[in-house]
């Protein structure tokens, strides 16, 4: 069952995603070539913390961090770790917060420095997926419109779209109905609705679309170890459209 809100949960979900866009704000200041992903999660625990607002992934199923930190082939998932960035590199980094019992959940691709043009063009490609997608929140509109939209844009710029793992609702939980992949077809799915919470989350590889788990049974990465990104706001179906919850 999809959950609807009403405006006083929205209000907290904004702050809730407030904090989130602010630690990924604090990203982009601070990732740099010989900075640790370890250092990186210590700076987006110690923001939520300083709201008294709980990291969401901290604990879940056993995740050991505030952030996913994922480099390069890896596509999610990424367990934050004494590995420094190196020039050249791209990382995902995912962040959420609760807060006042609500639930934010963002991420973003990051370059290290100078990258190559297929991986600067692999993060135009999938933040742009990700605003497609968002414009494709609308009242009327059937749920996979939003998956249709990321997938078409995806697949145009020759590049593919994760199946195996989709964005989702939420709200008092961090993953609520609906499933959102990132492929189908338009027309099809729930009707959205006023009062919707959606993350909406493309993961977009260079090469294929096949992942894999590694043996730390978290880190997801690309069959063919091509490079990966993911772009994910958490977004409220308005009366106007959508609402990006998920900034500052
Ligand atoms: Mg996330
Ligand atoms: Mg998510």
């Amino acid at each position: 069952m999809i959950e609807l809100k009403n405006m006083e949960q929205f209000d907290r979900m904004r702050t809730a995603g407030r904090i989130v866009a602010e630690v990924l704000e604090i990203m982009k200041e601070v990732v740099k070539p010989g900075i640790t992903t370890k250092e990186l999660d210590r700076l987006a625990e110690e923001h939520i913390r300083k709201y008294d607002a709980i990291p969401a992934f901290k604990g879940y199923n056993g995740f050991p961090a505030t952030l996913c930190t994922s480099v390069n082939e890896e596509v999610v998932h990424g367990i934050p770790s004494l590995r420094a960035l190196k020039n050249g590199d791209i990382i995902s980094i995912d962040c959420g917060a609760l807060f006042d019992g609500y639930y934010g959940d963002s991420a973003i691709t990051l370059p290290v420095g100078e990258i190559s043009n297929d991986d600067a063009k692999l993060l135009a490609v999938c933040e742009e997926s990700l605003k497609l997608g968002i414009a494709q929140a609308l009242k009327g509109n059937r749920l996979f419109d939003i998956s249709y939209a990321v997938q078409s844009y995806v697949e145009e710029n020759g590049m593919s779209v994760v199946r195996d793992y989709v964005g989702h609702g939420i709200g008092r939980k961090m993953h609520e109905d609906p499933q959102i992949p990132n492929f189908g077809k338009p027309g099809r799915g729930p009707r959205l609705e006023i009062g919707m919470a959606l993350a909406i989350e493309p993961m977009v590889n260079l090469g294929g679309y096949q992942v894999e788990t590694l043996e730390d049974k978290w880190t997801v990465v690309t069959k063919d170890r091509r490079a990966s990104a993911h772009f994910e706001h958490t977004v409220a179906i308005m009366e106007n459209g959508p609402e990006i919850l998920t900034r500052i």
